[in-house]
């Protein structure tokens, strides 16, 4: 039995844990999924949270995600969310009194205990499920940020980010239609491990003296550079082209591209693309074939997997690939339909998730989730975006779409493609509303009304009236 399955109920200081629900736990690295799941629930700062009577972001997304649930699976399946705390709110539920200055003065933990209380923690560690509004950076410097902490405390190995084209979004790139991805980043080596050297320091004096007894001489690596190490393992790297392949499986995904500079970086990023193909041709030999396989007209194996079918007919298998990183950045823009699922180590992830989630023109709507083997947490990767706390006015598009994540990370595949579909509806609407010519009732938020010839960010819709909009599609589907 593992620690999480055999861990007892936790005693909170202030929460409250669920009377009704239960509990989600992995068992022998399979995760277990009920029908009523706790989710733990941190509703965020800014546009995240409710103000009086005024819905935050995230109210509006539940609204949505519960309507599809209801519909779906009427009354069999319902998630029972658990309040829980971050970020300002957590500052000011648990330590209303205390400074700025004050917080300042603590160290380290004493900063996470204040913006990421023992509470929460708990309550992850113990339910392994969660949804996340943005949250305020903590001030202070010690405790740099909430998601960095938790990503590291629960070992959330994988930075997932899927983006797709809606219908009714201003896109900047003409294929942008085409574009249905999802990125699986890896979280946890490279260069985010932040082994790093200041030039002139003592350690960087001794990493470069340690280089020079390895051959590497001035003419190379000058006496005064900072040095940076770059990590990056077999065990990590599988681990995550795993999730990437699994997903893509489950999904019915055409390909899983793996995407490094090992033309450079021989050793790292080029022994993550051999080990991605380790593992998918190791683990789900009987279900992919690699893109050199695909092609190959010699081979009598190679035909084989496709089937005695002609090359580049996959046969129903799932194509791995690979494409050197600044490659991939030129083929996102020409040959988007071209690409479905990619596996990255960490840095090269993060560049290609935001330059994918700008095809499609999206901030609002850009989702992602952290998950571990043995808890997951969806979030929206936008901030909290202060100056329209209170104004019911942005959009809850993408703590939705990461809510959706979690349906499809749960299997509630019929639950979430109602949400797809009516999200889809809402903007499809809008913008044939929109092309009628200024004043039509619009049903996007403001920073999709302003995108329409004619109308500004005064013709969006309260982000209530956005939800509520979905609900209805939702409804009458
Ligand atoms: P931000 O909150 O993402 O906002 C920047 C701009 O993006 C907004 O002014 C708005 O643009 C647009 N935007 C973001 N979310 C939107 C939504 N749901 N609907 C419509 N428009 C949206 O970035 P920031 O101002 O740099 O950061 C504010 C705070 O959030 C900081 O404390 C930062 O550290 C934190 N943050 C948290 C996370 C997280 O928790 N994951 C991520 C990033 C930043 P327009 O004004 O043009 O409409």
């Amino acid at each position: 039995m593992t620690k999480a399955e055999t861990m007892s109920t936790p005693t909170y200081e202030k929460l409250k844990a669920p009377t009704t629900g239960t509990r989600v736990v992995v068992e022998g690295g399979v995760w277990k999924f009920p029908d009523d799941p706790i989710v733990c629930l941190l509703r965020g700062d800014g546009i995240g949270q409710d103000v009086g009577s005024v819905p935050g972001i995230t109210a509006c997304a539940i609204k949505v995600l519960d309507a599809a649930v209801e519909k779906a699976y009427k009354g069999k399946r319902k998630i029972v969310w658990f309040d829980v705390h971050a970020g300002d709110v957590a500052r000011s539920t648990y330590n209303p009194a205390v400074t700025d200055d004050q917080v300042k003065a603590l160290d380290e933990e004493g900063q996470r205990k204040v913006y990421l209380p023992d509470d929460t923690i708990k309550a992850f560690e113990y339910y392994s499920l969660g949804l996340k509004g943005p949250l305020t950076t903590p001030i202070g410097g010690g405790f740099r940020s909430i998601n960095v902490y938790l990503r590291f405390r629960f070992d959330l190995y994988g930075c997932v980010r899927p983006v797709k084209y809606f219908k009714g979004v201003d896109a900047p790139n003409k294929h942008a239609s085409k574009v249905d991805m999802c990125i699986f980043r890896e979280n946890t080596e490279d260069v985010y491990c932040g082994i790093e050297f200041k030039s002139g320091s003592d350690k960087a004096k001794k990493v470069i003296s340690l280089l020079r007894e390895l051959g590497y001489k001035e003419d190379l690596v000058l006496d005064s550079a900072g040095v940076g190490i770059k990590v990056i393992s077999p065990e990590r790297t599988k681990r995550l082209v795993r999730m990437a392949v699994k997903y893509a499986l489950d999904k019915k995904c055409p390909s899983v591209t793996i995407v490094h500079k090992g033309n450079i970086m021989k050793f790292t990023e080029g022994a993550f693309k051999d080990w991605g193909y380790e593992v998918a041709k190791a683990e789900f030999r009987d279900k992919v074939i690699t893109e050199d396989e695909l092609w190959d007209a010699v081979k009598p194996e190679a035909a084989a997997l496709r089937g005695g079918k002609k090359p580049g007919d996959a046969n129903g298998r799932l194509v791995i690939k690979d494409r050197i990183a600044d490659s991939v950045f030129q083929q996102i823009q020409l040959r988007p339909d071209e690409y479905s699922v990619f596996a990255t180590p960490n840095l090269n992830g993060d560049y290609l998730s935001d330059a994918v989630a700008a095809l499609t023109g999206g901030l609002g709507l850009a989702a992602g989730a952290n998950i571990s083997d043995k808890a997951a947490m969806f979030e929206a990767t936008h901030g909290t975006a202060p100056k329209y706390t209170g104004k019911n006015m942005a959009n809850p598009g993408a703590v939705l779409l990461s809510g959706v994540l979690l349906f499809e990370f749960m299997g509630w595949f019929e639950a979430a493609e109602l949400v797809n579909k009516s999200l889809e509806k809402t903007f499809a609407e809008s913008e044939e509303t929109a092309k009628k010519g200024p004043g039509g009732k619009l049903f996007v938020t403001y920073d999709i009304a302003r995108q329409f010839e004619g109308y500004g960010e005064a013709a969006g819709a309260k982000s209530s009236e956005f939800a509520d909009r979905i609900i209805h599609h939702i409804k009458a589907m």
